[in-house]
C-alpha cells in the first residue's frame, strides 16, 4: 500500500491572448478546472499504475473541495482519508496561460495549510501500516520532516519528492529512499553543481552514485527528455527516455514519482521501478492535461518492455 501525504489544488486555467495589465479585465478565449497539487497528481499516478493508495490530504468546506473529492472518487481513489477543514478554502492555482505558452500561476495554499505535523501524528497508523509513504516539498518543513521521523521510527519505506527544493534537515534526506529530484532541484540539494550542465545521462548516474549512501539512502534524478538515474547502496542504473513528441509536459514528473513509488511498494528492485517510471513520464507527456495523462498499467509495462 501506497500512504501519499500531500497538496491537492483545483487548478483553474484560463486561456487568453496576452495578459491583461493591472486594472485592466479582459476576456479568455477558454477556461478549465483540474484537479492538481503535487500529492494529488502522485497520489492518481500511484493509483493508475496499480498501487492500493490511500491518499491524505485537507480540502476546505467549499464548491472547490467538492470537485476535488468528486474528481478523485471517479478516478477510483478513496476519498475517506480526505479531511474536510471548516472555514478554510480549497488550496487553489489561478493559471493564466497567455497565446505566447507563457503562464502565470498564482497559488493559494488555503487548507493545505492544516497539513502540520499533528496531523502526521494523527495518521501514525495509517503510516505504520504502509509499504511506501510518499510526500513531496509542497509541504511545510516541518510536516516534512516529522513525516520523515515518523516513517523511520515505524520502518516504513519514505519516499520524498523534493519538488519544489524546500530547505529540510541533513536528517531528513537521509532517510529519503529514494530522494527524486529533477534537475534543477538535485543541484538545489548538492547533488550535482552548475558544472553539470548539460551532463550526460551517464555523468548524472555517477553524481547520483556519489550521493546515494551519503545524502540519501537512495537518489533518482529525472532528466526531462533524456530519461532518468538512480542509485543505491547496491548500484547505479540511467533510464534513458523513449524519443517521443512531446505535446503536453505538465504533470510529467508527477506521473514519474507516484508510478515509481507504486513499483517500488510492489516489491520491484529499484533499476527496474525506474524503467517503468521513465516510460510512465514519457507516456505522460505525448498527452494533454496532468492527471488524465497518465497512461493505464498494462500500457506503461509494456512500453517499459516490463
Ligand atoms: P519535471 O517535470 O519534474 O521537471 P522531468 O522534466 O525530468 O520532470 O520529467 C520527468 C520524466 O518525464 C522524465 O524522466 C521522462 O521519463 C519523462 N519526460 C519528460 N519530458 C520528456 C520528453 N520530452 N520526452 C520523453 N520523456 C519525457
Amino acid at each position: 500500500r501506497v500512504v501519499v501525504i500531500g497538496s491537492l489544488n483545483v487548478d483553474s486555467t484560463s486561456y487568453v491572448d496576452a495578459f491583461p495589465a493591472p486594472g485592466e479585465t479582459i476576456l479568455a478565449r477558454d477556461f478549465q478546472v483540474a484537479l492538481g497539487g503535487k500529492g494529488a497528481n502522485q497520489a492518481v499516478a500511484a493509483h493508475v499504475a496499480g498501487a492500493p493508495v490511500e491518499f491524505v490530504a485537507c480540502i476546505g468546506d467549499d464548491a472547490s473541495g467538492a470537485y476535488a473529492q468528486g474528481a478523485l472518487e471517479r478516478l477510483g481513489l478513496p476519498i475517506a482519508p480526505i479531511r474536510r477543514i471548516p472555514d478554510a478554502s480549497t488550496g487553489v492555482a489561478q493559471i493564466t496561460v497567455a497565446a505566447s505558452g507563457e503562464n502565470t500561476i498564482i497559488v493559494t495554499g488555503g487548507a493545505n495549510l492544516a497539513l502540520t505535523p499533528a496531523l502526521v501524528d494523527a495518521e501514525r497508523d495509517r503510516v505504520a501500516a504502509a509499504t511506501v509513504v510518499l510526500t513531496q516539498g509542497e509541504l511545510a518543513v516541518d510536516t516534512i520532516e516529522h513525516l520523515a521521523r515518523v516513517s523511520n521510527e515505524v520502518g516504513v519505506r519514505f519516499v520524498l519528492n523534493l519538488a519544489p527544493p524546500a530547505a529540510v534537515s541533513a536528517a531528513t534526506l537521509a532517510v529519503a529512499d529514494p530522494l527524486v529530484l529533477n534537475e534543477h532541484e538535485a543541484r538545489a540539494v548538492g547533488v550535482g553543481t552548475d558544472a553539470a550542465d548539460g551532463a550526460t545521462l551517464d555523468g548524472w548516474r555517477v553524481l547520483a552514485a556519489s550521493a546515494a549512501g551519503g545524502i540519501a539512502r537512495s537518489v533518482v534524478v529525472t532528466l526531462g527528455a533524456a530519461g532518468a538515474v538512480a542509485a543505491d547502496a547496491t548500484g547505479s542504473w540511467t533510464a534513458a527516455a523513449p524519443r517521443v513528441t512531446a505535446v503536453d509536459t505538465t504533470g510529467a514528473g508527477d506521473g514519474f514519482t507516484g508510478t515509481l513509488a507504486a513499483f517500488l511498494a510492489e516489491g520491484r528492485p529499484l533499476p527496474e521501478a525506474l524503467r517503468i517510471a521513465v516510460a510512465a513520464g514519457s507516456l505522460a507527456v505525448q498527452s494533454r492535461g496532468t492527471v488524465d495523462s497518465y497512461a493505464p498499467r498494462a500500457e506503461v509495462l509494456a512500453a517499459a518492455g516490463a
